[in-house]
């Protein structure tokens, strides 16, 4: 038996983690300074994108995309239910009327075929938005959803919460990291300790539009700006205006020295993810436990390690029972009762679903050691043997 428990996520803080937050304590600034301007310009560095805007979480991310898009009551936004609720939260806050599009079996993101289904029946505009999620850190196929957002007339709003550091190859040829927005008009982040880059709570939008990146900067900070040449007048150096009704959706100096130290072991991070994710994948090869699917040409950022199997309750609680805590990620938006009162019901979404029935996250982060991972292994193949 292990003596300790293994959780399915967990965060990695080094020395030089907090030796950064230490200098940062020790400086004048614990917000608004300039470790907050550092962070957003390596992490659009890393990124490959022109603007980064470093907020106080992923869901404030995903709100200030809603109100940069100037998303209003009754607008159509489309997501997927295989996700985690602020997804479609974000845009509900404006008054959005939230559409969900079933899953692709394979990939578990949202289908694209599924998703022009319903396009091709409401006239060009009919939906402001489409926010896929790439879900796991498996990125969504971006270059044929601007094909389709061309067609349509919706922008693209992606969740990467699950996927800084995940790539694709376009049909040029050129590999695009997820969030350098090549097709997409913005993309979301999220620092919580589960994910990837943990600075506590934090996030980030990224976009290469400076329209959006005004407005979604704007909006971090009241609405209120000092830019001159956004004002209406000018006074004296202390004037400002607060020209929209923002919020305080701001990120602390102290946290985005949490963000730079992490954005430096983020490659090392999604390699480690890699190599854990194939021992599992060899490890079942020849189980009836269904690994996770991978094309050729991308990066998987696996945030998560998903299994399907037939038995996922009793091998939840038999993993339990031996000190592995896996967990079962999402139970289908659309089922919450907060959204059945928009008439969403089990049985809209018979993939996405059945997904939701087979599915468990295996341990999935960097410093998981071996030891812990064949642990884990010969529980998850001695029940298989039962
Ligand atoms: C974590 C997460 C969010 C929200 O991020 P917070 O920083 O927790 O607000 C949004 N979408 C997805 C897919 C997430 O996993």
């Amino acid at each position: 038996m292990m003596d300790h428990s293994i959780p399915y996520g967990h965060q990695y803080i080094t020395d030089d983690d907090i030796q950064a937050v230490v200098e940062t304590l020790k400086s004048d600034y614990m917000t608004q300074g300039p470790r907050i301007d550092e962070f957003e310009k390596n992490f659009s560095k890393y990124i490959g994108c022109s603007y980064s805007c470093m907020v106080s979480n992923g869901t404030a991310a995903l709100h200030l995309c809603a109100m940069a898009l100037d998303i209003r009551p009754g607008d159509k936004v489309i997501t997927t239910p295989i996700t985690f609720v602020a997804s479609a939260n974000g845009f509900r806050y404006l008054g959005a009327e939230m559409v969900f599009c079933d899953i692709d079996p394979r990939t578990y993101l949202l289908d694209l075929d599924k998703l022009e289904d319903i396009l091709r029946k409401s006239p060009y505009g009919t939906y402001k938005a489409v926010v896929p999620v790439d879900f796991a850190g498996y990125p969504i196929d971006e270059e044929k959803l601007r094909k389709l957002a061309d067609k349509y007339g919706f922008a693209i709003v992606v969740d990467a919460c699950h996927a800084p550091g995940a790539s694709f190859t376009d049909t040029k040829g050129i590999r695009r990291k997820v969030g350098a927005c090549n097709y997409a008009d913005m993309a979301c982040f999220s620092f919580h300790p589960v994910k990837h880059i943990a600075t506590g709570e934090g996030g980030a939008v990224t976009t290469n539009n400076p329209k959006l990146y005004e407005r979604v900067s704007l909006f971090r900070t009241h609405g209120i700006t000092k830019n001159p040449n956004l004002l209406t007048k000018s006074d004296g150096g202390w004037y400002y205006e607060m020209q929209e009704l923002g919020y305080n959706y701001r990120i602390t100096d102290i946290q985005a020295a949490l963000g730079i130290s992490q954005l430096k072991r983020l490659d090392w991070s999604i390699s480690r993810r890699n190599q854990i994710a194939e021992k599992y994948d060899k490890a079942f090869k020849d189980t009836s436990i269904h690994t996770p699917y991978r094309e050729d040409g991308i990066t998987h950022a696996f945030h998560l390690y998903i299994i399907q199997t037939g038995q996922r309750k009793e091998l939840y609680n038999f993993l339990r029972e031996n000190n592995i805590f896996s967990q079962v990620l999402y139970i289908p938006a659309h089922t919450m009762p907060y959204y059945r009162q928009f008439g969403w019901k089990e049985g809209d979404f018979p993939v996405a679903e059945d997904y939701y029935r087979h599915c468990l996250a295996l341990p999935m982060f960097p410093t998981l050691t071996d030891e812990e991972q064949d642990w884990v292994i010969e529980k998850v193949l001695e029940f298989s043997r039962r």
